[in-house]
């Protein structure tokens, strides 16, 4: 089975269609989204609308989603993501709301889990950003593969502490005889310094992770951004991919 996998779309539906039709020249089966489907850019509704469209799409809830449904859970979010929040709050219709709101905060798999923030107490939206917290995931991890987002940052962790650099082009091998970490990056607001959507193909029979980078029209997302009177460093660091 291919399972098309990605994260933090965060309202850029630029960046989504240009990686659903790319990943569609892949080819896939099964499609999880590991959350973070609104805040920060223009097209929160539109892109909710467009994952729930595939029949073959699952998904679990992100803290921007969270944030959304629950003004309590705003409490640690920043102005500028507070301000993303406030506007797909008015521009979500009912039935994406319903969306989000029927969303698992994790989803397991035949050998593996997805969870938008550390398999480590996912409710409290823990970042795995190094090293020690990729230990601590891995203790509370049952199956061996996770699949996680929520950094906007694509990087392996393996359970013996080798940290490998996610590439395109360089297929990471995973099997059940040790656990492995992945962070799938992001679609609609990449912050490893690379502009481009990130998503990943995970083939269960190959037992072999994947990640693409594409191009997309950042120009026009960033320019609805501004239009919509969202913070102008939205549309900036879409640029600068950080
Ligand atoms: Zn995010």
């Amino acid at each position: 089975m291919r399972y098309l996998i990605f994260s933090d779309i965060h309202s850029n539906l630029e960046a989504l269609e240009a990686v659903l039709t790319h990943a569609e020249g892949e080819g896939f089966d099964g499609m999880i989204c590991l959350g973070d489907f609104v805040g920060y850019g223009a097209n929160p509704d539109e892109c909710v609308q467009r994952v729930a469209s595939y029949e073959e799409a699952s998904a679990v809830v992100g803290n921007h989603d969270a944030a959304l449904l629950d003004p309590s859970e705003r409490q640690f979010f920043n102005p500028v993501a507070t301000a993303g929040i406030l506007y797909s709050e008015d521009r979500l219709g009912e039935d994406s709301k319903a969306y989000l709101q029927g969303l698992p905060i994790t989803l397991d798999f035949d050998g593996f889990m997805a969870v938008h923030s550390s398999p480590a107490f996912p409710e409290h939206w823990t970042y795995v950003l190094q090293p020690g917290e990729a230990t601590e995931a891995f203790r509370s991890m049952i199956r061996p593969l996770a699949f996680i987002g929520h950094t906007h940052f694509p990087i392996v962790y393996t359970e013996d502490g080798f940290i490998k650099p996610f590439v395109p082009g360089d297929p990471v091998v995973v099997d059940s005889e040790r656990k492995v970490l992945v962070n799938v990056g992001s679609v609609g607001q990449p912050r490893d310094g690379d502009s481009r959507a990130a998503y990943v193909i995970y083939d269960s029979e190959e037992h072999s992770v994947r990640i693409f980078r594409v191009e997309y029209d950042i120009d026009r997302a960033a320019a609805k951004i501004l239009d919509a009177g969202l913070p102008p460093m939205l549309a900036d660091r879409l640029r600068r991919g950080y």
